[in-house]
C-alpha cells in the first residue's frame, strides 16, 4: 500500500478533518501484522539513516503534531526513537520561556533544524504559533494570520538548503481520547501526564480543529507536505508513519561516499600486519 498517496494532503483543496476516518486497518489484518510491518520497515529506516549520516548532504525534519494523548511520545517511542541516536535528534516544544518569546517565533525552532546527515523531530512545532495561540489567543488575529506565509517561507528556506519535511497530524477520535485519559487515571506510572488543561481542550475541539483544517491548507507546499494520520489504533499510526518515512528516505537516495584510497594499498597493509602478528604469536 502506498502510505504517502493514501494520507497525504492534497494541495489546493479544502481539509474536512471531521471526514476523514480515525479508526483504520488499511492493510493489516490485525495488530500482530501490523507490528511485524513496522518492525521489518524500522530495520529498512535505519540502514537508509547510515546511509544519510554517511553521506552527510542532506538531512530530514519530522514535525509531529496532535491533540493530547493521541500518541506522539508512543511514536517516537516505537519509530522515529528507533533510529541510531548519533544521526537523530528529537526536540520538544513547550510553551515558549521568556528569553524565546524576546525573539521572533521561529528563532528557537531554526536552532533545532537538522544538520547535513542529520534527522531531527519536533515534538510540537512553530505550527502551534498558529494553533494554541491562535485558540488561546495568546497575539492579536493580525500577528497569527501573517505567520502562515512566514512559515512557508521558513520552510522553503530548509528545503532549498537540502533538508526534506514530512509533517504528520495524529487523527485522534473525541471518543479514543477519552479512553486514553481514563488509561492514565488508572495508571500510577502515567498520572504524571494528567493535565487540567487536556479536559479544556476537550471543550475546544472545533476550534483546535478549524486551527489544524487552516494551518494544513496553508501550509501544505509540494515539498513539505501535510499527511493526516488516522492514529485511534497505536499500531496503524506507527505503520503508517513508518512507510511513508521509509518511502522518502529511499527517495532521498542517500549515497556512501567514494573511497579516496586505494584498496589494494590498505589489502596490502592488512596483510603485512596479519603476518607480523603470526610471527610473534609463534
Ligand atoms: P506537552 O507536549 O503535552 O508536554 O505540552 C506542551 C504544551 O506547550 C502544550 O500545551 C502546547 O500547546 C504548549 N506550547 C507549545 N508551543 C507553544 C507556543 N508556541 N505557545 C504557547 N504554547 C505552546
Ligand atoms: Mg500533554
Amino acid at each position: 500500500m502506498d502510505f504517502i498517496k493514501q494520507h497525504r494532503i492534497k494541495s489546493g483543496k479544502k481539509v474536512d478533518l471531521s471526514e476523514m476516518e480515525t479508526r483504520v486497518k488499511g492493510p493489516f489484518a490485525d495488530k500482530s501484522a501490523a507490528k511485524a510491518f513496522t518492525a521489518e520497515t524500522n530495520d529498512a529506516i535505519r540502514e537508509l539513516q547510515y546511509r544519510l549520516f554517511v553521506e552527510g548532504k542532506q538531512s530530514l525534519l519530522v514535525v509531529l503534531q496532535a491533540p493530547d494523548a493521541a500518541g506522539k511520545d508512543g511514536l517516537i517511542r516505537n519509530v522515529l526513537g528507533q533510529m541510531n541516536p548519533q544521526g537523530c535528534r528529537t526536540f520538544p516544544f513547550k510553551v515558549p520561556s521568556k528569553l524565546e518569546l524576546s525573539h521572533d517565533f521561529l528563532w528557537r525552532i531554526h536552532a533545532c533544524t537538522p544538520a547535513k546527515g542529520m534527522v531531527s523531530v519536533f515534538n510540537r512545532s512553530h505550527y502551534e504559533d498558529v494553533l494554541v495561540v491562535r485558540v488561546e489567543d495568546i497575539v492579536p488575529k493580525q500577528v497569527w494570520s501573517e505567520r502562515y506565509e512566514l512559515i512557508n517561507h521558513f520552510e522553503s528556506l530548509l528545503r532549498s538548503c537540502g533538508t526534506r519535511i514530512l509533517k504528520f497530524y495524529l487523527h485522534i477520535s473525541l471518543e479514543e481520547q477519552l479512553e486514553r485519559f481514563g488509561k492514565r487515571l488508572e495508571n500510577p506510572a502515567k498520572h504524571w501526564k494528567l493535565n487540567l488543561g487536556d479536559y479544556e481542550a476537550r471543550g475546544k475541539w472545533d476550534s483546535y480543529r478549524s486551527a489544524y483544517e487552516d494551518a494544513m491548507e496553508k501550509c501544505n507546499q509540494q515539498d513539505a507536505p501535510w499527511f493526516v494520520i488516522p492514529a485511534d489504533h497505536k499500531w496503524y499510526r506507527d505503520a503508517a508513519v513508518a512507510s511513508i518515512v521509509r518511502q522518502t528516505l529511499e527517495d532521498m537516495d542517500p549515497q556512501l561516499p567514494k573511497i579516496d584510497v586505494d584498496l589494494d594499498e590498505v589489502r596490502g597493509l592488512y596483510e603485512r600486519e596479519q603476518v607480523k602478528l603470526n610471527d610473534e604469536t609463534k
